[in-house]
């Protein structure tokens, strides 16, 4: 399966989970300029699949803008590293979030019945599981990648030799098998069931 019909997968993955979900978030109290779950949370996971697109997402942006949000991507990694909360790169002045509509399954999972006011969300439990299951189906879609934090694969998919073998298909592990164990980095492949 090449890389754009992966995309086209991820997207009704995405879309499958809204609609099973959709009588649940009916009760959420998530409303637009409320972003505690993108301020507070350090848990924003993705798999190489959706990184890719959030990085090429950003090679469209402005040179200024570009080199921010790296900036921020590098103190979300640094933060993370020293087990820190962190604000998202992608959270702007108005507490929007600049790459919404490619954000990737973590943050679409996110929603509240109550207020989070600094405390972690409350979600349904059936809705906690039918993300459980398009998670496992979004790894098993990105078969030759990883998953980790969001910080951590954009990092690693800044680094061209790792981009490119990623985007051929190629399987090396090893390469980043020192990176991966410090910064638990999963293997998409081998957490199929
Ligand atoms: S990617 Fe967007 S929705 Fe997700 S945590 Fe960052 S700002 Fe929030």
């Amino acid at each position: 399966m090449n890389l754009e019909e992966k995309k086209k997968q991820l997207r009704e993955l995405y879309d499958q989970y809204e609609r099973e979900v959709a009588e649940f978030k009916k009760a959420a109290a998530c409303e637009i300029g409320c972003a505690d779950c993108c301020i507070d949370v350090g848990n924003i996971d993705i798999t190489t699949l959706e990184g890719i697109i959030i990085h090429k997402r950003i090679t469209t942006f402005e040179e200024l803008i570009q080199a921010e949000i790296k900036e921020r991507l590098a103190q979300n990694k640094l933060e993370r590293e020293e087990k820190k909360l962190s604000r998202c790169a992608f959270l702007n002045e108005d507490k929007m979030c600049i790459i919404y509509d490619i954000r990737p399954f973590s943050c679409r999972q996110l929603y509240s019945v109550k207020r989070c006011n600094g405390e972690p969300p409350t979600i349904h439990r059936q809705a906690v599981e039918m993300g459980k299951q398009i998670r496992e189906k979004i790894q098993q879609l990105d078969f030759a990648g990883y998953s980790g934090h969001i910080s951590y694969i954009l990092y690693l998919l800044d680094k061209d030799k790792f981009r490119k073998n990623y985007l051929s298909g190629k399987f090396e592990p090893k390469k980043i098998m020192d990176f991966g164990k410090s910064h638990g980095i999963l293997i998409n492949r081998y957490l199929r069931k």
